[in-house]
């Protein structure tokens, strides 16, 4: 059986305008995803353990330095460890902030979904394309609304 470690690990971390619908988000990209997609832009990022410890102090200093500036924190991937993933959203939510998960999986636990305002589901698969694709697989949800809002990435070709 595959072991993560007790924290989650980041390749990287940025600002986003675009990956939430109408949010500012600080983004994380989470090392270990274990779905395997063909043609994954973020290989680098698969093995477990690999990039910087997102240790709660590290989140919470980051949540200070940008507070006034973002809306929405958005976790690529990190379902894989759970405990840790709530941890953070939960935190994120104390200081007022939305949260989004980009997950490859078709759903994520309840335990999960219940701290996120947006969700984004399914693998990428290169022939249909991302949120920005009409035939995309992808699903982007407002948990809130139940709405998909996949129509929001559409650039309109
Ligand atoms: S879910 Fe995302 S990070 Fe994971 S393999 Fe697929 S494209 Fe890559």
């Amino acid at each position: 059986m595959t072991s993560y470690p007790q924290q989650l690990h980041y390749s990287s971390e940025q600002v986003v305008w675009q990956e939430v619908p109408d949010e500012v988000a600080l983004a994380y990209t989470i090392t270990g995803c274990p779905v395997g997609c063909k043609g994954c832009h973020s290989v680098d990022s698969w093995p477990i353990g690999s990039g910087l410890a997102l240790t709660e102090d590290y989140l919470q200093e980051r949540l200070a330095m940008y507070k006034g500036l973002i809306t929405c924190v958005l976790f690529l991937g990190g379902e894989w460890q759970p405990e840790a993933l709530i941890k953070h959203l939960k935190r994120v939510r104390a200081e007022g902030l939305e949260t989004c998960l980009y997950t490859g999986y078709e759903d994520v636990s309840l335990r999960i979904r219940e701290q996120l305002t947006y969700l984004k589901t399914g693998p990428w698969i290169a022939e249909m394309g991302g949120l920005d694709s009409p035939r995309t697989n992808q699903k982007f949800y407002d948990l809130r609304t139940k709405q998909l809002l996949n129509c929001k990435f559409l650039t309109g070709e």
